[in-house]
């Protein structure tokens, strides 16, 4: 096991300094005199005294210990972790865009204002839709966003409608987004396939159906294969159709959630469109609507006057706000610069590309590990340690393994419906050599399975800190220094 680093305290003596002051060259004053007595300190703060570059070597070592995907292969399923070209982030930081204010004078901000108009015509050039908000700031907020729209545009009918079906295979936030919003969920299971069962759909649509949540992909990573049907009967019986498009990744420039019949599609741009994410944001979720939804959209809406672009607030039908201003800027621009550079040719390129690694991966592992459905699967696949399961291996024991051979391990226990999943999810940025590589460890990790279970079973052994408590780190996490 590698060795735990020191606590800046520990490495500490006492007089020892970081920076050096200038003599003092005013009046000296003691805290006392400053500061009434019931707030001062009774005993001195315990304040690590350290060099320069002790300080400088702690920090630089703890910044070598965190993972991303600038350092090495991040294959977590659902959440696109692919590499964000660093050209995003100096276009981010352009001076122009960095510094305006929110609240500046419009004329002042038109470069910016035309930039927001832009992406908005790309993603609904992407999704196949006939306007786009950059407002919500997550996935989530998007479908929450989304389904206010619809819940209006039933309301604006005169029409009750206040049921959302959720087939069992959606991302969990759907069903969340829906209750936050105020409607009831209706979920459906889905047929052994993975796909959503129509005769089920048949019997729950009805008068009071708002509308229909698909996640497509679905969190099987799996291509709904009735899509056509499903739209016909949600909207035979007056529902309208949103679709989960967190999983564009697998889907750019290839088909378009409008021309399958969706009436409001969220994209993330933080998974999809190439925005570094982890830890809760910031991110950005994008709703794209059709026609009939665009008066509900949330203000401000950009509009083209002429050459001008202009905030517009007045709009009578508005939801109204759902974020300060405009969104998550910052993120904006850097989808921005995504789709410019690669333009449709090269999105639509990645979306196969995603899907090709996915399945090579699924390729190698299914005779290794178990894979639940026999289909290609879209840009993340899915496989469970059924086989491991009698040499008492489980799925949470090979992801710990997987970090002792320098991986983060995909994502585990989701989607919900597989038993022991394990769900891969390569992306299009990851050259063939690193997922023969990653292949290979998961193979590695199989045949210990059947020889030498316990390698498994107590791993990690090469990281710094061991198997831990995972409740009771993440609810009681130990970071204060003890004296
Ligand atoms: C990630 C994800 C979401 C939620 O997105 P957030 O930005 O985390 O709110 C919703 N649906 C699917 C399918 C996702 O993968």
């Amino acid at each position: 096991m590698r060795k735990a680093k020191a606590l800046l305290f520990e490495l500490g003596q006492p007089g020892r300094c970081a920076v050096d002051l200038p003599q003092c060259d005013v009046p000296e004053e003691t805290s006392e005199n400053l500061i009434p007595a019931k707030f001062l300190r009774k005993v001195p703060a315990a304040l690590p005294e350290v060099s320069q570059q002790d300080l400088m070597r702690h920090y630089t070592g703890l910044s070598q210990r965190n993972f991303g995907v600038d350092s090495g292969f991040y294959p977590l399923g659902s959440c696109t972790m692919k590499y964000n070209p660093k050209i995003n982030e100096d276009v981010s930081r352009y001076s122009g865009f960095a510094l305006a204010h929110p609240l500046q004078d419009e004329s002042t901000v038109q470069g910016a204002l035309e930039l927001l108009y832009n992406v908005e015509q790309y993603l609904a050039e992407i999704a196949g839709m006939d306007a786009v908000s950059m407002q919500p700031v997550a996935g989530a907020h998007g479908e929450l966003t989304g389904l206010k729209l619809i819940r209006a545009y039933h309301r604006h009918r005169g029409e009750n409608r206040t049921k959302v079906i959720v087939p069992d295979s959606a991302h969990g936030t759907n069903p969340a987004s829906a209750a936050v919003c105020g409607l009831d969920i209706v979920e459906i299971k889905s047929n052994s396939d993975g796909s959503v069962d129509i005769e089920a759909l048949k019997n729950a649509v009805g008068q009071d159906t708002a509308a229909l949540m698909l996640t497509n992909p679905s969190t099987l990573g799996m291509f709904e294969t009735s899509i056509k049907e499903i739209a016909e009967i949600v909207h035979d019986a007056g529902g309208l159709l949103y679709y989960d498009g967190a999983n564009a990744n697998a889907i750019m420039g290839i088909i378009r959630p409008g021309d399958m019949g969706f009436d409001v599609v969220h994209f993330n741009l933080h998974k999809t469109f190439s925005t570094p994410h982890g830890s809760g944001g910031p991110g950005s979720g994008p709703i794209g609507v059709k026609k009939d939804l665009i008066p509900f959209l949330p203000v401000p809406v950009v509009v083209k006057q002429g050459d001008r672009l202009h905030l517009d607030e007045e709009r009578p039908l508005s939801i109204g706000k759902v974020h300060a201003f405009y969104g998550n800027f910052g993120i904006i621009v850097r989808a921005y610069a995504y789709i410019r550079a690669l333009g449709p040719d090269g999105l639509k390129q990645s979306s196969q590309d995603a899907v090709l690694n996915a399945n090579y991966v699924l390729s190698q592992l299914k005779d290794d590990y178990y894979a639940p459905f026999e289909r290609f699967c879209m840009h993340e696949c899915i496989l469970t340690s059924k086989n491991q399961k009698s040499a008492g291996v489980r799925t949470l024991d090979i992801a710990k393994r997987l970090l002792d051979y320098g991986y983060h391990p995909p994502t585990i226990y989701f989607p919900l419906i597989v038993e022991e999943a394990l769900m891969i999810e390569p992306t299009e940025t990851e050259s063939k050599e690193t997922l023969d590589s990653f292949i290979g460890v998961m193979r590695k990790i199989a045949e210990e399975a059947k020889e030498d279970a316990s390698l498994i079973t107590n791993a990690p052994q090469t990281t710094v800190v061991g198997r831990l408590d995972e409740a009771t780190a993440a609810r009681k996490p130990v970071v204060k220094w003890k004296a």
